[in-house]
């Protein structure tokens, strides 16, 4: 069985490491902070001190980390994955990141007799943790069939996008929606507020029109709404996708004036500190720029049953 070397172990990368744990595979884990590794030890995962470390004993290394230059250091820096990992091992790179970042270090592992596979996440922060995430997988047929069982571990829905690159490019897609609607439901739901609407009889309104999208009726209610902001996906990390996503469009010469909007209220929120905080809580960000009080619904709500 191959031995999985899993590099990056914050909101996301820890429960999709816990979970290749519960199903038994063979892990080395490495990040800069202790304390997580400590985490992934006590479910019996050997640690690494170093990423050439995680590497030079793993036949699989996953990285799990927040962007592109962090990504490109750590597999491709002087002491990184491939100063490490031996020909024939391969590389599974599941952050979000640009699509260019994507292609060197493929091309990089091609070069070495390594494989790689890009295998960015769809889904929410509690999905990884419940181990049902939404995998889009770029890479050869030979190098998908080896991490497959893997992905079946850490989640419960895989596509299959094509060769290496189209996992990471279906994510971008992906991602202008998902989070672009945080924006579009922030103005929304401003606007009822300050209209003095009564929450709980507009969203009965907006779930049962056109209206209805999944970041209202899922994420929102179990967060922003419920009151709780505390990070699943921050607003720092969906202001990079943002990012990502109009570079991704403006490479191939696509405008995306809603992106574009959205990436600026993302960066407002940033600088008025909101940038740790879950995405839905770009509803707060927007109240208060309005200076209007977020609304919640109440412990009792119906929306919360
Ligand atoms: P996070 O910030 O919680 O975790 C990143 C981890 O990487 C941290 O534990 C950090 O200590 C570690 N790290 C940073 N630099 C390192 C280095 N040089 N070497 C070793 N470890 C290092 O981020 P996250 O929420 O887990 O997101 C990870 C990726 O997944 C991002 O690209 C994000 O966009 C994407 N993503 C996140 C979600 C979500 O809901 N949080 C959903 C889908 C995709």
């Amino acid at each position: 069985m191959d031995r999985i070397g899993f590099i990056g172990l914050g909101r996301m990368g820890r429960p999709m490491a816990s979970n290749l744990r519960r199903r038994d595979f063979d892990l080395i884990v490495h990040d800069v902070n202790a304390e997580a590794m400590a985490a992934l030890a006590a479910l019996g995962a050997a640690t690494a001190v170093s990423v050439a470390e995680a590497a030079a004993r793993a036949d699989v290394i996953i990285t799990m980390l927040p962007n592109s230059a962090i990504v490109a250091q750590v597999i491709q820096g002087a002491e990184g994955v491939l100063s490490a990992a031996r020909p024939g091992s391969l590389v599974m790179d599941m952050s979000t990141v640009d699509p260019q970042t994507t292609d060197a270090i493929a091309a990089d592992c091609a070069r070495r007799g390594i494989g790689f596979v890009d295998a960015p996440v769809g889904r929410l922060a509690t999905h990884a943790d419940a181990g049902q995430s939404l995998f889009m997988v770029g890479g050869s047929a030979a190098d998908f069939a080896r991490v497959r069982p893997m992905l079946e571990a850490m989640g419960s829905t895989i596509h299959y996008c094509g060769p290496a690159g189209a996992g990471i490019r279906t994510k971008i897609v992906n991602n202008f929606l998902a989070v672009s609607l945080c924006q579009l439901n922030a103005e929304a739901l401003t606007l009822a507020t300050a209209l003095e609407l009564d929450l709980e009889n507009t969203l009965d309104v907006l779930y049962g029109t056109t209206a209805s999208n999944g970041q209202l009726r899922v994420n929102w209610l179990q967060k922003v709404l419920a009151g709780d902001t505390s990070a699943g996906f921050t607003i720092d990390l969906a202001h990079k996708d943002l990012s990502l996503i109009l570079d991704a469009a403006d490479a191939v010469r696509v405008s995306m004036p809603m992106g574009a909007a959205a990436r600026d209220a993302f960066s407002r929120a940033r600088a008025r500190d909101f940038g740790g905080k879950d995405f839905s809580a770009m509803l707060d960000a927007h109240c208060d720029a309005v200076g209007l009080v977020a609304p919640r619904l109440p412990a009792g709500s119906r929306h919360r049953a």
